[in-house]
């Protein structure tokens, strides 16, 4: 953190020929279990990882914003006078137009700001690194505007930006993580209410990610697929979605579908039941059912839901057999490739690596990314003297 605090400063001075006023940090997260339930108005239960997005700023005289990206070495400059408009040369520049836009609607008067983004969140890893940017950057303007908006709201604003702005038709779990996340916690999240709860971790556990790096060109196409099927079984079940039904209901009326949407049904239904069962598993300390619950929901992402690729089946298998029952892994994300996360005592995590390096490599052809983590709180400013 600190050293990332100190090159967002530099590069601020280096770019800007001045100090920033401000810093803030918006964190990476990761999702635990609770995977495809958030559109059928489900739950899921993420955490805040100690992979960050911090952002340096000072106020203007003016209604520009000039901002450089530390990540792609790259700058642009817009003006809030003038509707904002898709920047067609830095497709980066459209999450912080998007903020701008729609913390704007709620508050006019927000003005001119230089600002220096720098991540150490993987980018397109599966981490969100674009919450961590839309929540940073709401957060800077929360602070250099007194805004009083509350954390939910300003999470749905972020949220706004990526659906209406950049486009991309996400939930609110990776905002609302990135806003509220508590340290050594993962946080409930009901899709529906929008309420929360947030959950201690066990004491002594790491949360390791390991991306696959595969790359999936059907994710969008599949997921879609996924999504038109699950419509399907709740309007088979007579219900307004998948949150609502039971397995009794599901079973009652398992002739009415094709064996395809039963599945993809199942999965929902059971996989909702996994997450409230998890949040309770922790409450209790109770990492056994935790990991129980984990492998349960990587089966079910393999068989019903069809979700997984082989690279990640193996990734799990892998790190499964160093654990042991000890703690639980199981893949992370939309599916189709990306990231697995396991809960791990914090001594086995050199295992996990060594058998990760060891085997992932020569059985897939494919080189892992490893990131060790900690639950980490929401986005905040930071008192940086
Ligand atoms: P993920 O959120 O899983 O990392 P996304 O595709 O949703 O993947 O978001 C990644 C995109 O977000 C990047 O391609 C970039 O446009 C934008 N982004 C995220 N962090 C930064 C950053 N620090 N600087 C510039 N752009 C960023
Ligand atoms: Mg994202």
């Amino acid at each position: 953190m600190k050293s990332l605090l100190q090159k967002a400063r530099t590069e601020f001075e280096n770019f800007f020929h001045y100090q920033p006023q401000c810093f803030v940090r918006a964190p990476g997260r990761v999702n635990l279990i609770g995977e495809h339930t958030d559109y059928n108005d489900g739950f899921v239960f993420p955490c805040a990882i100690d992979y960050c997005t911090v952002i340096a700023s000072s106020k203007r005289q003016d209604n520009q914003v000039r901002v450089l990206t530390v990540n792609f070495n790259e700058n642009d400059e817009f003006s809030l006078d003038k509707p904002l408009e898709h920047s067609k040369e830095h497709g980066w520049s459209n999450y912080v137009r998007g903020v701008f836009i729609h913390i704007k609607e709620l508050y006019p008067h927000i003005a001119g700001l230089d600002l220096v983004i720098c991540s150490n969140v993987p980018l397109g890893a599966g981490l969100s690194s674009s919450a961590a940017l839309e929540v940073s950057i709401a957060t800077t303007l929360k602070k250099q505007f007194n805004l009083t908006i509350e954390p939910k709201q300003l999470a749905k604003q972020c949220q706004k930006a990526e659906n209406k702005f950049v486009g991309c038709n996400c939930g609110i779990m990776d905002q609302f993580i990135s806003t509220l996340g508590k340290k050594d916690h993962a946080l409930l999240i009901d899709c529906r209410s929008l309420e929360t709860q947030s959950v201690p971790l066990p004491k002594g556990i790491s949360v390791v990610i390991v991306n696959s790096n595969v790359k999936h060109g059907l994710v969008s196409s599949e997921y879609n697929a996924r999504r038109e099927q699950c419509e399907e079984a709740a309007h088979i079940l007579h219900v307004n979605k998948l949150r609502d039904a039971t397995m009794d209901l599901l079973e009652k009326n398992k002739s009415k579908m094709s064996d395809v949407v039963y599945k993809r049904a199942r999965h929902v239904i059971t996989e909702n039941d996994r997450t409230l069962k998890a949040a309770d598993a922790l409450r209790l300390n109770d990492l056994a059912t935790m990991s129980k619950l984990m492998k349960q929901s990587h089966h079910s992402m393999k068989n019903d839901f069809e979700i997984t690729v082989p690279a990640v089946d193996t990734l799990v298998e892998i790190i499964e057999n160093v654990l042991n029952e000890q703690g639980g892994v199981r893949m992370t994300g939309g599916g189709f490739g990306g990231c697995v996360v396991a809960l791990a005592p914090t001594e086995q995590v050199d295992n996990i690596r060594q058998a990760v390096e060891k085997e992932y490599e020569s059985r897939s052809g494919l080189k892992e990314s490893f990131y060790v983590c900690h639950a980490v709180g929401g986005a905040e400013v930071i008192n940086a003297s």
